[in-house]
């Protein structure tokens, strides 16, 4: 018991939230034959992936040929084309020899969100992960700079669970805030967006509806004009019911004037979760900036690339993912530590798997990520398929 809370189990590794980055700490952390719990406030994986509609796995390359991010970011891509993608097939990749002719095509793919949705689901369970759904994290208890105790909200009420190690994979930074360690808000706030699908004679489509928060001049060619000027910090019960809200009445006024010029379009599937890009990330030991490209970092856990811009590469620091101040805290995904430009950059989907991937490993590895001998973390990841620096890829 603990505050009149009883405590249900132990696990090595909690992982609290399973988006991409949660999936792909899960599996790393299972992988190497600890006890791993994730614990998801909805009832499937795939965070803004999946039940936010956002189902563009956007390049593991940089533009230019040459592959960037690997490991189990290369290895969800193909899970989510395991049947099929929607759209943006890079057969020019996954011919598995390598002629990689067409340089210009980057490797990325629509998925369909559903199917991904399940097999990352059964990829955790075949692995020995216990999934915990519709179990939100609650609150922590700390003791000598390190979270013993997770408290977790259920069907069964408000339980505990004691922790070796946790990754936080919420999205918004939740567990640190409650450990209390430093975080940091979009300052500029989240526009409205309104991505839905609809189906007509063509079949099942996404419908992107509402801007990047961020220009996104060269992937797009122009820049887009947010749908309403409100910006939202996604950090407000009452202020992501009304985002909400203003979303299902976007989507809703956007099929209706469709449906003028296309009788058969009907709504088929609206995201369940808010579709808000950036709300709080760590201050982490190292704050990754956007002019970092193409730099060396001894403690580099793998790279990404960009998927705005051909030609970046950035390593990213382990130093990134974890405040000192809490021992036995790490993040993953769009809480990784990262200056306000490449915020933007590095919250997408291969990203979150590449931190989401180090992060899982680390926490299998220790309780107490700043005294974490790097080298022995990097020779797992690399012994799983990542490559690490940019000189091995060139
Ligand atoms: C409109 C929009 C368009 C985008 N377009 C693209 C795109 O085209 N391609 C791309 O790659 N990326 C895109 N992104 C970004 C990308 O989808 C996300 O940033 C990425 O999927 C985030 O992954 P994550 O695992 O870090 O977080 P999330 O996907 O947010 O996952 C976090 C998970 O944690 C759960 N959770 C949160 N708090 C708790 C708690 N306290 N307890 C338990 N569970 C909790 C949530 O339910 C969720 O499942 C877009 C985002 C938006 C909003």
């Amino acid at each position: 018991m603990l505050d009149g809370v009883v405590i249900l189990k132990h696990y090595d590794v909690a992982i609290c939230g399973g988006g991409f980055a949660g999936i792909s700490a899960a599996l790393a952390a299972a992988r190497e034959g600890k006890r791993v719990v994730l614990f998801e406030k909805e009832y499937m994986l795939g965070g803004l992936g999946t039940a936010g509609l956002v189902t563009i796995y956007l390049p593991l390359c940089d533009g230019f040929g040459h592959q960037v991010s690997f490991g189990i970011a290369e290895e969800l891509l193909k899970l989510s084309i395991t049947y099929g993608a929607e759209d943006k097939y890079p057969e020019n990749w996954l011919d598995d020899i390598g002629t990689r002719t067409e340089k210009d095509k980057r490797y990325e793919v629509q998925y369909n969100a559903q199917v991904f949705a399940v097999l990352a689901e059964k990829l955790l369970i075949e692995n020995n992960v216990d999934i915990l759904y519709g179990s939100y994290v609650v609150d922590v208890a700390t003791e000598n700079n390190r979270i013993k105790t997770l408290f977790v909200q259920n069907k069964s009420g408000k339980t505990a669970y004691s922790v070796r190690s946790i990754v936080d994979a919420t999205g918004d930074c939740d567990i640190a805030e409650f450990a209390k360690i430093p975080t940091e808000t979009f300052k500029q706030g989240n526009v409205l967006a309104a991505w839905y699908y609809f189906t007509d004679q063509n079949g099942y489509q996404l419908q992107m509806v509402g801007a990047s928060d961020i220009p996104d001049e060269e992937r797009t060619g122009k820049e887009e004009k947010p749908l309403i000027s409100r910006r939202f910090t996604g950090l407000d019960g009452k202020e992501l019911s009304e985002q909400v809200c203003l979303s299902h009445k976007t989507t809703l006024e956007h099929w209706l004037k469709k449906r003028e010029s296309n009788p058969s379009a009907v709504i088929s599937t609206i995201a369940t979760i808010p579709q808000i890009r950036m709300t709080r990330k760590i201050v982490g030991e190292y704050e990754l900036a956007h002019t970092e490209m193409h730099t060396y970092f001894e403690d580099s856990i793998g790279m990404v690339s960009n998927w705005k811009k051909r030609g970046p590469i950035y390593e990213v620091p382990f130093r990134t993912l974890y405040n000192a101040k809490m021992k036995n805290l790490i993040v993953a995904g769009r809480c990784t530590s990262v200056n306000e430009t490449l915020w933007d950059v590095m919250r997408v989907i291969p990203c979150c798997a590449v931190t989401g991937q180090a992060a899982g490993t680390a926490a299998a590895m220790t309780d107490d990520f700043s005294a974490l001998d790097v080298s022995k973390l990097q020779e797992k990841l690399i012994n799983n398929g990542v490559i690490i620096h940019e000189k091995d890829i060139l």
